[in-house]
């Protein structure tokens, strides 16, 4: 049996590389499926997967192992069909510019549930700081963010990928793990792909005439990071939708809420006007930040109502 990891996806094969460093073109033959879930792609980049010879070219999949965890999205909004973005991820950098995009919380809040949903720890990276060194209104938004994440929880850094700054302490997040980039278009992420992977990969300075013809479909690509590591880039997808989540759930995927529901007086406490609960204290005195808790009900309407298939 031979073994090996999926570093790219073609739509029509898959290139594998064993630990070795070969690659193969791996081919599937009939059907994988995710037990409940009906998917567009059976095969995703980080898969690790068991082959066999097909012909001088090619390699047949014949197992994929049982996966850690994995992103999907639907295949489109109101699909029941999911489209498996990349699998076994480590680790999860979200990212933040607080203008040149400006970047709202509530779509990073989004993020972040679906990460903890996954298990997939998440470290917060502003970038583009060099931008910001004396504009004291962003300045405030920026550290008004590393606050409002620092009490969730989460590792908040400050880097450039223009200038180099703090990369060091971003590839110490990174090294040996299998990681990816997440945030809206534009705040950098195919720039820090680049400049910690030492890749060349297309960033948006390329005209928009240009970008048309040249990048509009979707493959995943798992790029070796020279420290140590891979970095899965993901071309044209910002975030990952939010999976199937109960709303007696929902709290668990928000660290500073989970910390506190333990001790609230309902053990199906959902933390917005139950007698005893824990949690809101915490918002009235600071612990918990007025940003997330907001996001935390906004997606709570989201998933309890009316036409909401998760209720
Ligand atoms: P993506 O859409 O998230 O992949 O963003 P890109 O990597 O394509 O970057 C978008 C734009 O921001 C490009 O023009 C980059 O050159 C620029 N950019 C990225 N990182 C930085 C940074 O740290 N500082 C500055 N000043 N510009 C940056
Ligand atoms: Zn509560």
């Amino acid at each position: 049996m031979t073994k090996g990891t999926v570093v790219k996806s073609t739509g029509s094969f898959y290139h594998i590389k064993t630990p070795e460093g070969k690659i193969f073109k791996g081919k599937i033959r009939g059907k994988f499926r995710i037990k409940g879930l009906k998917t567009t792609n059976p095969v995703a980049v980080g898969d690790i997967v068991h082959f066999k010879p097909l012909d001088n070219e090619t390699v047949l999949i014949t197992h994929i192992e049982p996966r850690k965890n994995y992103l999907i999205r639907r295949a489109t909004n109101l699909s029941k069909r999911y489209h498996i973005l990349a699998a076994n991820i480590d680790r999860v950098f979200v990212l933040y510019t607080p203008a040149y995009p400006e970047t709202l919380l509530p779509f990073l809040d989004r993020i972040l549930v679906s990460a903890e949903a996954f298990d997939i720890p998440a470290v917060m990276v502003i970038n583009k700081i060099d931008l910001f060194k004396d504009d004291p209104e962003n300045r405030r938004k920026i550290e008004r963010f590393k606050e409002i994440y620092g009490k969730a929880g989460y590792p908040v850094l400050e880097v450039s990928a223009k200038t180099g700054e703090n990369l060091d302490e971003l590839k110490r997040y990174m090294r040996d793990k299998t990681s990816m980039f997440t945030g809206n278009s534009g705040t950098g992420k195919s720039s820090l792909i680049n400049a910690v992977a030492g890749l060349d990969l297309r960033t948006k300075e390329i005209s928009g005439v240009h970008r048309q013809g040249q990048h509009t479909t979707t493959f995943a690509e798992m790029h070796p990071l020279p420290f140590g590591g891979n970095i899965i880039d993901t071309p044209g997808i910002r975030a990952f939708g939010t999976i199937e989540t109960k709303p007696q759930e929902l709290g668990d995927y928000f660290p500073e809420i989970r910390r506190w529901k333990p001790e609230c007086k309902f053990n199906n406490c959902i933390h917005v006007h139950e007698p005893g609960c824990a949690v809101i204290p915490q918002v009235d005195n600071g612990n918990i930040a007025p940003e997330r808790y907001n996001s935390y009900l906004d997606i709570l309407e989201e998933i309890s109502g009316e036409n909401s298939p998760y209720r």
